[in-house]
């Protein structure tokens, strides 16, 4: 490929490229994770191998308990009829379909390694911090362009993690959600990044979880797990905010979380 048409194109086509790109890459992350739920359905079933059988024709799933060491008496847990151990093969289609979905992962992660790669936010920043790999990175770049959020409170909001009524919302069935769905289940899993594999994030979190335990020993602990994560990805948003804008050359604004801290 030769370069020629390229270097004739204006900065405004450069821009609408670019733009077009994000929107594609946006789709491509979301594909990821749709690719993911269906494997791991695949997975588990091709995991029930073994039922009982009973003369009632029962095909029932193996009792886990029963997996390792079967009772000499093996029943039917339906009928209680004497029953027998079968194993059934999970069927190579479906073997064949968990092949291409996995296939298919690679390759997108792939796609999103390259995209991240030509990202300076990416370069200089993302890729140094634990527990955010090539995938957040892209879905930050993408879903949460600095560019277009005023104050990181928007950003903050468009991923579900603002109060409403001293409370996390809640989606209500047949309501339009004021957040973003899919990029609150992005900040959940990021933040499950930093809590099993973060570094400095990881601190943060566990900082966060000890407050939440002084301040509230009512909660229960996966309350308590929820809040630190919640406080700890909004912390990063506010740092991953700052910084981006800094990088791409917009305007800064002081985070509020950084001028409390101080
Ligand atoms: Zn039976």
């Amino acid at each position: 490929m030769g370069g020629g048409g390229k270097k004739k194109m204006n900065m405004r086509g450069v821009y609408e490229a670019e733009e077009i790109e994000r929107v594609v890459i946006k789709r491509i992350i979301k594909t990821l994770y749709d690719l993911q739920d269906i494997r791991l359905r695949l997975e588990l079933r091709t995991k029930v191998t073994k039922y009982t059988l009973c003369p009632n024709n029962h095909l029932i799933p193996l009792k886990k308990e029963w997996e390792r060491r079967p009772p000499e008496r093996i029943t039917c847990p339906l009928c209680g009829a004497e029953a027998k151990i079968v194993s059934v093969e999970s069927p190579k289609i479906i073997q064949e379909s968990l092949q291409l979905i996995e296939e298919k992962e690679k390759e997108i992660r792939r796609r999103l390694a390259q995209f991240v790669k030509d990202q300076i936010l990416y370069r200089e920043y993302l890729s140094k911090i634990r527990g955010v790999g090539e995938v957040v990175s892209a879905f930050l770049i993408t879903y949460l362009d600095p560019s277009r959020f005023d104050k990181v409170s928007g950003m903050w909001k468009y991923c579900g993690l603002h109060v409403v009524n001293g409370k996390a919302p809640r989606r209500i069935a047949g309501q339009k959600t004021d957040f973003n769905p899919f990029a609150r289940v992005m900040m959940w899993r990021l933040g499950e990044a930093f809590r099993m594999q973060g570094r400095s994030y990881r601190y943060i979190y566990e900082l966060s979880l000890q407050e939440s335990q002084e301040k509230h020993p009512d909660w229960s602990m996966a309350h308590h797990i929820n809040h630190a994560r919640r406080v700890t990805v909004k912390l990063f948003l506010s740092h991953f905010y700052e910084v981006s804008r800094a990088l791409l050359g917009l305007p800064r604004r002081i985070p509020y979380p950084l001028i409390q801290n101080r």
